[in-house]
């Protein structure tokens, strides 16, 4: 049996089929397999058939806004923006716009008249934010020089400490996925920006 599975939890009560959508796959067609753990057992499966199991996954809700560090999430299951890799630690969050909180109306905040940034997405690292603004043509993102200038704010304001601009990362076109065995897996990747922003943050110490 050929059967490829990520790293799972057996937690008692919790069974697999409560969190994969699984199916067989024979001979070009696709069966929906009810029993992950019956269908694993199945002396049938030999090693032509090929069981692909599809994790149904409830990602955190985004956070429409960041309003400051206290009120900013401290992790989340979402996945970097640009580099796709999990965002182990606090999000960073990319940011493309300013605007009274509408959804915190009854907020002390709101009525305080406070502004906050527009969240677009989240990354695993400052680098991951600024590839993202360079590199793909967002709809959200028309001012790429003022929406940098937005994140390095947010940055600097969860960081307490004002850093004007942010490095780019290392090029996702690098990843294994793209270019084969000579590439960086998604985790390399996401540890090589969050290395350049380490490496960034102690070069600005150094001239401070
Ligand atoms: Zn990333």
């Amino acid at each position: 049996m050929n059967c490829d599975e990520n790293h799972i939890l057996f937690i008692p009560g919790i069974r697999l089929s409560d969190y994969l959508t699984s199916f067989k796959v024979v001979g070009g067609l696709t069966e929906p397999i009810d029993n992950i753990e019956e269908a694993a057992s199945d002396s049938d499966c030999s090693s032509e058939d090929l069981i692909k199991t599809v994790a149904n996954v409830k990602y955190d809700p985004l956070p429409e806004y960041f309003i400051s560090m206290e009120t900013w999430i401290q992790k989340t299951n979402l996945k970097c923006l640009y580099c796709t890799a999990e965002i182990l630690g606090m999000p960073w969050p990319l940011v493309t716009g300013m605007e009274p909180p509408k959804s915190h109306i009854d907020r002390p905040e709101h009525k305080k008249g406070i502004m906050a940034y527009k969240v677009r997405g989240l990354c695993c690292s400052p680098p991951c934010m600024i590839n993202y603004i360079d590199q793909f043509a967002d709809l959200h993102i028309r001012d790429k020089a003022n929406v940098k200038r937005m994140c390095a704010q947010t940055v600097s304001i969860l960081c307490g400490q004002t850093y004007k601009s942010i490095p780019s990362g290392e090029n996702r076109m690098r990843l294994d996925c793209f270019i084969g065995s000579s590439g960086m897996t998604v985790a390399d990747l996401s540890a090589a920006n969050k290395k350049i922003w380490k490496q960034y943050i102690e070069t600005i110490k150094c001239f401070q």
